[in-house]
């Protein structure tokens, strides 16, 4: 098969789209002729790699993937050659007392696919057969790829842990990537105000688009203060930050007193000196979340499905033509999903 890797961490000019040996399904995988291939900021780091992240060369990115199953191994019962399936990225032992309860993002052995395995940039992709819902007939497989992390993701911390009510007043932190967009829409479906942050009017508009009810542009005033003072200097109830070292003490200043606040990345960075008595002294609750369960994700996309949330492409590539998406993701020029089609 076709497929992008590397053999070394590095820039975009690491990927390579070469042949490499098809998958072989175990006894309780599917094997998948991949449609649609889906990019994550993940993914990029990934490929740049940080200390103490081991990988199998040549590595294989990609998280996110929906196609048609070709295979089942021997024990596959419920899912059979011909089935339209999106792929739920988080690989789990399925036995131990996380994975018994349901919480398998709490799993001893958490695998995510195309970080700790070999991943989705590939015309077929073995996993296991518990890690695939069905897509509906006629639903594109470029928005159920686009819509697989992200949507779990935001599902999860935001209404899983996060108990957003109606109205509640949710603050995004970042408009344009698509878990922002995600959240957006989630917190609008929950009956909340959502107030969003972002780094152009363009953006913004887009925002608004998807339901955001307040807007602030972050190149135009002090947005943490902008916000304590459009919410009558009370804050709001949850902040949702995946932007991590750049926006966190705004974040913190953003929330009223016992508000949440949901920690789901770190995409300016990982560090941050934090004077701890805004925590108590505000009485905050901070929630670091990632990825969700099997059941958030058949939740989530049923919703995705059904048309109660979109799935927003901002493009469609040729797998082969994997090193300019990630140079367009790493641009931050996109509004939504980069989707890959092999
Ligand atoms: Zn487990």
């Amino acid at each position: 098969m076709k497929a992008v890797l590397f053999y070394e961490h590095g820039g975009p000019e690491v990927l390579r789209y070469e042949d490499f040996p098809t998958p072989e399904p175990g006894p309780e995988d599917v094997l998948i002729q991949v449609k649609a291939a889906a990019l994550n900021r993940l993914d990029l780091f990934v490929r740049q790699g940080w200390p103490g992240l081991k990988l199998a060369y040549p590595h294989i990115p990609g998280a996110d993937a929906a196609g048609v199953v070709v295979a089942v191994g021997e024990r596959v019962q419920d899912v059979a050659p011909g089935d339209r399936v999106v792929v739920n990225p988080t690989l789990s032992c399925g036995h131990c007392e996380f994975c018994m309860r349901g919480e398998d993002q709490l799993c001893a052995d958490f695998r995510l696919l195309g970080e700790h395995v070999r991943g989705s940039y590939a015309e077929y992709l073995a996993v296991p057969a518990r890690n695939v819902v069905k897509v509906p007939d006629g639903f594109p497989f470029e928005e159920a790829a686009a819509a697989g992390l992200v949507y779990v993701t935001a599902w999860h911390s935001l209404v899983t842990l996060g108990h957003v009510r109606p109205g509640e007043t949710v603050l995004v932190v970042g408009a344009g990537g698509g878990v922002n967009t995600a959240y957006i829409q989630i917190a609008k479906l929950a009956g909340a105000t959502v107030y969003v942050v972002g780094s152009s009017a363009e953006k913004l508009e887009r925002a608004r688009a998807l339901g955001a009810d307040v807007l602030i542009d972050r190149s135009q005033e002090d947005w943490s203060r902008a916000v304590f003072l459009k919410t009558n200097k009370r804050g709001v109830d949850i902040v949702v930050d995946n932007v991590g070292q750049a926006t966190w003490f705004g974040s913190i200043r953003a929330l009223r007193k016992g508000g949440r606040m949901l920690v789901v990345g770190n995409t300016s960075g990982p560090k941050f000196d934090l004077d701890i008595r805004y925590i108590f002294a505000k009485h905050l609750n901070i929630i670091g979340s990632t990825m969700g369960s099997r059941s958030d994700f058949a939740t989530v996309m049923g919703l995705v499905f059904a048309g109660k949330l979109r799935s927003i492409v901002d493009t469609v590539m040729p797998l082969s033509q994997a090193r300019a998406a990630h140079e367009r993701l790493a641009s931050q020029e996109h509004f939504g999903k980069i989707v890959l089609v092999p």
